[in-house]
């Protein structure tokens, strides 16, 4: 009798991260993804000869689980992080500044140096920031009933202001928790402002992709996950899948058919309750209530170069953050004195449904404030990609709403960003999921079946 083998549903990044976890325990696993990618929601796509990622992805040296990604399937080395924290935060006034450590301070002194020196703010709601920095760090992440309120109500209780939230909290929170601070739930806020920036000086160095994310999630986990002999079946949409029986669960693909041991169901969650329906009767069935906030990216490319930065964060600007990709995407071996410009904008409800050309339109104008370099470049490019449900809306009162990895239902276990993780909907979620989804499966005992059958 031959080891059942685990079928892992879903190549995003907590497919990915539990497929691997459980082959290097030495079980047989079967990876089925939907679409011709691995990856998920953190994809790279061609347009004419250029690499365009579906979004900016950026991670934080606190990413442990990110990191050991990979570092599993060798793609250390094609990211870059910050040596120190350094954002470069910048006004359509023409004022600038900077959010950033000095190195070989400890925590919490290296944030009210950072604070100290941010000159956007005036010096006495420095001092408030500092004030409120100190009480979020008082804030245990665990504490259930901090997933009541929202960061913007704690804020101001602790004497937070509109002009501290907007052009210090909200840079970090809009894009950390895909939310207005206003509606954002505060237990997640004290996840991502204690282990993200105030527990290690350290933790808050910015990473992101030294190349397009397909290279990192598609192309080298591929090449990670065949070299740990995982069979990967790309384009196989898991149909149904059924708990129960001798075997456990079964799943079915259009023509194939699979019996497994056990199920890792790593899809987001709205595609979760379509594959497995019996997850509606389940402790998961709260998770149809979870919803989903979109996020906009606007893409320019100029004819030169208007930024010497490689990203900055705006302020007072609908451009929240953007990143230089003219390196990343190809566009300096084709075009060596062209820019591309990659805005992002998070919590994007408002701009989502808006038509391209008046979102094109509005941001090209919005760079011409904050860059004035690019009130003389040519546009040579310019378009729009809409994540419409990039994460989970990660509001005050969401953490009941998810789940753990076991729903509860023999066999079948979950994975995703948007389980219960502590951590909000990021790569460093979705790779905790499957590793807690891959834990799971491996605590029970080894189960013998017939095969597979196809
Ligand atoms: C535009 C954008 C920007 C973002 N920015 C950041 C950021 O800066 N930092 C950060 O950390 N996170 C960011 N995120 C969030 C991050 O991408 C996600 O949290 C993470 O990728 C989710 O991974 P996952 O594996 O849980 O789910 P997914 O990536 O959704 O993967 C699920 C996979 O399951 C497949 N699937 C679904 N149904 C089936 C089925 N029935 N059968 C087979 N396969 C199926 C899907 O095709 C998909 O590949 C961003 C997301 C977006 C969209």
């Amino acid at each position: 009798m031959a080891e059942a083998p685990t079928l892992v549903v879903g190549g995003g990044l907590a497919g990915i991260a539990a497929a691997l976890r459980l082959r290097d325990s030495g079980r047989p696993v079967v990876l089925l993804e939907g679409r011709p990618r691995l990856g998920g929601a953190a994809f790279s796509f061609t347009r004419g000869n250029l690499s365009i990622d579906n979004g900016q992805h950026v991670f934080l040296r606190c990413c442990t689980a990110y990191r050991w990604l990979l570092e599993r399937i060798g793609a250390q080395d094609r990211v870059t992080l910050q040596p120190h924290l350094e954002i470069p935060v910048l006004r359509a006034d023409g004022r600038a500044a900077r959010l950033s450590r000095l190195p070989g301070l400890p925590a919490p002194a290296h944030l009210g140096a950072c604070l100290a020196r941010y000159s956007l703010l005036r010096p006495a709601d420095r001092l408030r920031a500092i004030k409120g920095a100190l009480a979020l760090r008082r804030l245990d992440p665990s504490d259930r009933a901090l997933d009541e309120r929202t960061l913007g109500d704690f804020l101001r209780q602790h004497g937070q202001n509109d002009a501290l939230i907007d052009s210090l909290w909200g840079i970090v929170a809009t894009a950390t928790l895909n939310l207005d601070p206003d509606e954002a739930s505060l237990a997640l806020a004290a996840k991502v402002f204690r282990t993200g920036l105030l527990d290690h000086a350290d933790a808050s160095d910015v990473g992101y992709a030294a190349v397009p994310l397909g290279e990192l999630h598609h192309v080298a986990a591929g090449r990670a996950l065949a070299e740990a002999g995982v069979e990967v079946l790309l384009g196989h949409r898991v149909e149904s899948i059924e708990p129960g029986g001798p075997l456990r669960a079964r799943a079915q693909a259009g023509e194939r058919r699979w019996l497994a041991a056990d199920v890792v169901l790593a899809v987001a969650h709205r595609e979760a309750f379509a594959a497995a329906p019996a997850l509606a009767d389940s402790r998961a069935a709260t998770a149809s209530g979870l919803g989903s906030t979109p996020i906009v990216n606007v893409h320019v490319v100029y004819d030169r170069a208007v930024s010497r930065l490689p990203f900055a964060a705006a302020v007072d600007s609908p451009v929240q953050w953007y990143f230089d990709r003219t390196e990343t995407s190809g566009l300096r071996a084709e075009h060596p004195d062209a820019q591309y410009l990659a805005v992002t904008v998070s919590a994007a409800s408002d701009v989502v449904e808006v038509p391209s050309a008046q979102l094109q339109a509005r941001f090209i104008d919005e760079l011409q404030r904050l860059l004035p370099a690019a009130r003389t470049a040519r546009v040579l490019d310019s378009f729009v990609t809409r994540e419409k449900r990039a994460t989970f809306r990660q509001a005050a009162g969401s953490w009941a709403m998810r789940p753990g990895a076991d729903p509860g239902i023999d066999g079948l276990w979950l994975a995703g960003a948007w389980t219960d993780t502590g951590w909000p909907d990021t790569m460093e979620g979705a790779v905790r999921s499957g590793i807690s989804a891959a834990e799971a499966v491996l605590r029970r005992p080894v189960r013998q079946t017939s095969g597979v059958a196809a």
